[in-house]
């Protein structure tokens, strides 16, 4: 028998919570984003629940190709464009629309042969300061762009660095707006946390990652629940040996956790080896057999401890849920996890790791 624990991605939550999406900008179309191969839920695993989208926006050609075989025939995005001359051979024949967002991409772009012209999004940096050009290049970047005959359309794009908190999207917006004015394309700007927070700027494309993930953009202001998003990731494992304490006795490495009283605890198939935070401290939320309970001591590689005191029905074999949707239908968001780690639901479920066995629930 494997090892007990087990990932399932669950297919109607990826399609409710993309449904979700579209009923906050109603007026837009949505790329679903399955960068990172799907934020760690397999692109070909998370397709079923997301075909739906209008079209799948990512970073690698070698996650486009997948999606191609997938018999995608709509629109697929490179979000950060190409990375040298060569790439630009896939998307004419792939039909890939590449994001533009420095120089070295429209010197690429005017030195490549072919007979069909590019769908492309020209990218600003409107305060984010990561990709893109500044608002006093884009126009005359633009102006190049519009004036190769490699370019068909030009789409305008660019992303928020704070939708999800309190400085929001105003000022880059109006950047963006007063820019953008009077040039002619479609306009994309919302992720997950624009999309459910800000939707009077969802314009033509909106770009929900997170968010179709069942995650909240914005945990520690809204959770999932709240949002009415649900987990597309359930992280199960099963209780493998149970110890019972005396006051005094420690547990796992480092005996970070000493017993107080007379306690049981349970070992679970599933450590940092299997994509669980090894920060993740005592006390962190754990669903046992449904019920909220929580972790002792250190994650180990392999295997946590669970406390079991309060659970004298629970045993060899029960089920523990670390993150998602227990059998009895009880969730424990990621986000919860993820905020006992110091961290975000994105790098939870993108660091799902390759020896957990996953199971595609319809
Ligand atoms: C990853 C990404 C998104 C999606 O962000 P979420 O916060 O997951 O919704 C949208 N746009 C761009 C350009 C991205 O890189």
């Amino acid at each position: 028998m494997p090892r007990p624990i087990l990932a399932t991605i669950h297919t109607a939550a990826l399609r409710h919570n993309l449904a979700r999406c579209r009923a906050r900008a109603p007026d837009a179309r949505v790329w679903a984003i399955v960068k990172a191969n799907a934020y760690g839920h397999g692109i070909e695993r998370a397709f079923e629940g997301l075909r739906a989208a209008d079209g799948f926006a990512l970073l690698d050609l070698e996650e486009a190709q997948r999606v191609r075989a997938l018999g995608w025939r709509g629109p697929i995005l490179l979000l950060e464009g190409v990375f040298e001359l060569r790439d630009l051979e896939l998307c004419s024949r792939l039909g890939l629309w590449h994001t533009v967002h420095c120089n070295e991409q429209i010197g690429m772009l005017a030195s490549h042969k072919t007979n069909v012209p590019h769908r492309v999004f020209l990218k600003m940096n409107s305060g984010m300061n990561r990709l893109g050009f500044t608002p006093e290049r884009y126009r005359s970047a633009w102006t190049r762009l519009n004036a190769l005959p490699q370019v068909d359309e030009i789409s305008l794009i660019t992303h928020f660095s704070d939708a999800d908190g309190e400085r929001g999207v105003a000022s880059q917006m109006a950047v963006f707006a007063s820019v953008t004015r009077d040039l002619p394309g479609e306009r994309s700007v919302c992720n997950s946390a624009a999309t459910l927070r800000h939707s009077e700027f969802a314009s033509d494309w909106v770009r929900p990652g997170i968010a179709i993930y069942g995650s909240a953009p914005d945990f520690g202001q809204h959770s999932a629940a709240e949002w009415d998003l649900q987990p597309a990731m359930t992280m199960a494992a099963r209780i493998i040996a149970t110890q019972d304490l005396a006051p005094g006795d420690s547990v796992g490495y480092g005996s970070t956790f000493v017993a107080k009283d007379a306690m049981r605890i349970g070992i679970v198939a599933c450590g940092y080896a299997d994509g669980y935070p090894r920060v993740c401290p005592s006390g962190t939320p754990v669903l046992i057999d449904g019920l909220r309970g929580c972790t002792v001591g250190r994650v180990s590689m392999d295997m946590l401890v669970v406390d079991l005191t309060a659970l004298p029905q629970a045993g060899f074999g029960t089920e523990v849920t670390l993150w998602g949707r227990a059998s009895n239908g009880a969730v424990l968001s990621i986000d919860e996890v993820a905020h006992c780690a110091g961290t975000v639901g994105y790098e939870l479920m993108c660091a799902l790791a390759p020896r957990v066995p996953v199971l595609v629930e319809a």
